[in-house]
C-alpha cells in the first residue's frame, strides 16, 4: 500500500491513445484527420461552416465508436481499484477510452465525443449518431442550435474551477501523452507544482514545459504507465 501520497491527479493528452490506433494532434503537416484545425476545431469555423464542422465529428464519431483501451488506460483503473487514495482523471482527450477502462472520476476537460451540447438551452445528450444544424435539442426542441461537445479554440474548457482545486490540493501530479503546447492544460505542472506536488512526465519525448516536471520517464505510455502505477501500489 503506498504511504506517501494520497490525492493523485493524471492529466491524460492524445498520447495516451495512440496505442489504440488514434492519432495524435500535433502530425508533422500540422492536419487533424487531414483538416486544417482553423477549418475544424474553432468556434469561427462552426458558426461559419456549421455544417462543414458536424460533418467532420460525425466521421470522427464513426472512426472512435469501436477503438478501445490500451495497457495504459487500463493501469489507471487498476490503480483506481487498489489506491488507498484519490485518483482523479482529467483528460484533454475527446475520445471515451477511459470510460471504456471503466475508470472513474474522470473530467473531459475539451468535451467529448459522444455528446452533444445545445447553445440555446446549454443541456447536453449522449449520442453516437450524426448530428447536423438541423438537430433538435430533445430538451429546449429548437432546432439550429446543437453543437458536438467539443471544447473548440476560442472557447473555455470545462470543469476548470473543480480541476483548479484538485491541482492546488494534489500530492502527487502525472502528465501523460501531451505536447504541452495547449493552455490552459500546459500549465497546469506550474501549478501543482507551485503548490507542493510531485509531478512527473510520462511521454515519447520533452515537453516543451519541462522545466516543471520532478522527473521525466520517456517512451510509451503502454509500456511505461504500467510500470510506474506498480510502484504506487
Ligand atoms: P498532442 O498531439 O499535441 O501531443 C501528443 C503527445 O503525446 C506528444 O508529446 C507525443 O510525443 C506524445 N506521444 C505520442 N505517442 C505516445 C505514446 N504512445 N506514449 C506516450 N506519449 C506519446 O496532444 P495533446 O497535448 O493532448 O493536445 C492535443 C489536443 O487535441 C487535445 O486538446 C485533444 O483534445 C485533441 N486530440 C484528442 C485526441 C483523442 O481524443 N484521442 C486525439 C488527437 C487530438
Amino acid at each position: 500500500m503506498n504511504k506517501k501520497y494520497h490525492r493523485i491527479v493524471f492529466l491524460t493528452g492524445a498520447g495516451i491513445s495512440q496505442e489504440s490506433g488514434i492519432p495524435t494532434f500535433r502530425s508533422e503537416t500540422g492536419l487533424w484527420n487531414n483538416h486544417r484545425v482553423e477549418d475544424v476545431a474553432t468556434i469561427e469555423a462552426f458558426y461559419k461552416n456549421p455544417d462543414f464542422v458536424h460533418d467532420f465529428y460525425n466521421q470522427m464519431r464513426k472512426d472512435l465508436i469501436n477503438k478501445t483501451p490500451n495497457p495504459a488506460h487500463l493501469a489507471l483503473t487498476e490503480l483506481q481499484k487498489n489506491f488507498d487514495g484519490e485518483v482523479y482523471i482529467v483528460t484533454q482527450n475527446i475520445d471515451t477510452l477511459h470510460e471504456k477502462a471503466n475508470s472513474q472520476n474522470i473530467l473531459h476537460m475539451h468535451g467529448q465525443i459522444n455528446e452533444l451540447v445545445c447553445l440555446n438551452c446549454g443541456k447536453t445528450h449522449t449520442t453516437w449518431g450524426d448530428s447536423s444544424s438541423e438537430t433538435t435539442c430533445p430538451f429546449c426542441e429548437r432546432e439550429g442550435f446543437i453543437k458536438p461537445n467539443i471544447v473548440f479554440f476560442g472557447e473555455m474548457p470545462l470543469y476548470m474551477d473543480k480541476i483548479e482545486t484538485l491541482l492546488k490540493t494534489c500530492d502527487l501530479f502525472v502528465s501523460i501523452g501531451t505536447s504541452g503546447v495547449v493552455y490552459p492544460a500546459a500549465g497546469f505542472v506550474q501549478t501543482a507544482k507551485y503548490y507542493g506536488a510531485t509531478t512527473i512526465e510520462i511521454n515519447l519525448d520533452m515537453a516543451s514545459n519541462n522545466f516543471f516536471f520532478d522527473k521525466h520517464i520517456y517512451g510509451k505510455a503502454g509500456l511505461e504507465l504500467p510500470k510506474f502505477i506498480k510502484t504506487l501500489l
